[in-house]
């Protein structure tokens, strides 16, 4: 067990490099500018980096030779004398497989490029996997994925619910079955190649956060799926907490005479907003000759006053909630008026609740980041 106070991290914080290894490190930074930025000149490249010219010119050989960029020729703007060339990151230069595993009882894989667009994709059913059957699903996926794909593979993410320490082992993930479960090392171990875990909630929120338009005053993520789990990012970090636990929120026990938890207690939060547990319950609902919207009219207003409280303390500009469609935009609704009902007008003036832009692919896309922070030293 390791102390850390708990500091922050910034979003771009890159990966810890060896020292020595100044090379690859540079060229982390001239892949992180053609990432953020676009095609560049080697000139613009040694200018923002503050490298040599010199330095620049044979980096950048090495990573043509390598096919992660390539010259693009001229601008088309370019005025009198020797037009500079353009080099540009090789999208499709290398693959990376995803897994999402926050998706109700299913495995859920894509092949995503550099850029994070979706090559091909499969989900499978789990069929109430857990423990060590759940591990050989999402390795048996992987697997797939990676024979699926007709380029290099720079290495597999996955994004799981649950507690997971920063080298990929999953504390505990209830739903799942999963505690102390070295996910990343059995990847590796097994297929060949590199292996990154996060937590779902934090993965998307980073996908939102850096896509989806989020601003810096103050965002949390709250992802239904099986569970329910939430990441906050706040003054543009991460927050990980003192344990790495930072927005469970979902297993706050909000009746105390409530339903039984995966984790084991009654009534927690997520009994409330779990998907299969919303699905359940508009099904009874409608048997009966109600609609969904009661159902979810309910639930929005038990997950209001469930985070008005941090929202209130963290002065939260969003909350944005990714999930199926149909259940999260009304849930959406509701929640925000019991939320502004609930905190000081200051803090509800601006507070807004919505659907997440990216939907569930902002999973998929934040898995992909894991690598390429893991493996290219970008984010
Ligand atoms: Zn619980």
């Amino acid at each position: 067990m390791s102390w850390r106070s708990p500091t922050e991290r910034p979003l771009r914080e890159r990966t810890k490099l060896d020292r020595a290894d100044s090379r690859r490190h540079h060229q982390s930074m001239l892949l992180q500018h053609l990432f953020t930025d676009g095609p560049a000149s080697r000139a613009d490249l040694a200018r923002s980096t503050g490298l040599t010219r010199v330095t620049v010119s044979d980096l950048v050989a090495g990573l043509i030779e390598e096919g992660l960029v390539a010259e693009l020729g001229a601008p088309a703007e370019s005025r009198v004398g020797k037009p500079p060339t353009l080099i540009g990151l090789v999208a499709d230069a290398k693959h990376v497989v995803a897994i999402d595993l926050s998706v109700d009882d299913q495995v859920v894989g894509a092949v995503l490029t550099l850029t994070g667009e979706v090559v091909a994709r499969e989900s499978r059913p789990l069929a109430g996997r857990r423990g060590g059957d759940a591990v050989a699903a999402v390795e048996e996926l992987a697997a797939h994925l990676v024979a699926q794909s007709d380029r290099p593979l720079l290495g597999i993410g996955v994004a799981t619910p649950g507690v997971v320490s920063r080298d990929g082992v999953v504390v505990d993930a209830p739903n799942l079955g999963w505690h102390d479960v070295p996910l990343a090392a059995r990847l590796r171990d097994a297929l060949g190649h590199a292996a990154y875990v996060a937590n779902d909630a934090n993965t998307a929120v980073v996908g939102e956060y850096t896509f989806g338009g989020g601003d810096e005053g103050g965002l949390m993520l709250m992802r239904l799926s099986t569970g329910v789990g939430a990441g906050l990012v706040l003054g543009g970090a991460v927050l990980h907490g003192h344990h790495g636990a930072a927005g469970e929120i979902g297993h706050v026990v909000v009746d105390p005479d409530g339903d039984d938890c995966a984790c084991g207690r009654r009534g927690c939060l997520e009994t409330f907003l779990a998907v299969p547990r919303l699905r359940r319950r508009i099904a009874a609902a409608t048997a009966e000759g109600a609609g969904a919207d009661e159902v979810l009219a309910a639930a929005g207003r038990t997950l209001g006053e469930a985070v008005a409280p941090v929202v209130a303390a963290l002065n939260l500009g969003e909350l944005v909630l990714s999930g199926p469609a149909d259940l999260v935009d009304p849930l959406a609704r509701v929640a925000g008026d019991t939320v502004r009902a609930r905190v000081m007008p200051v803090t509800a003036e601006e507070f807004v609740v919505r659907a997440a832009k990216l939907g569930d692919d902002g999973v998929l896309v934040g898995a992909t980041g894991l690598v390429l922070a893991g493996e290219l030293g970008v984010s």
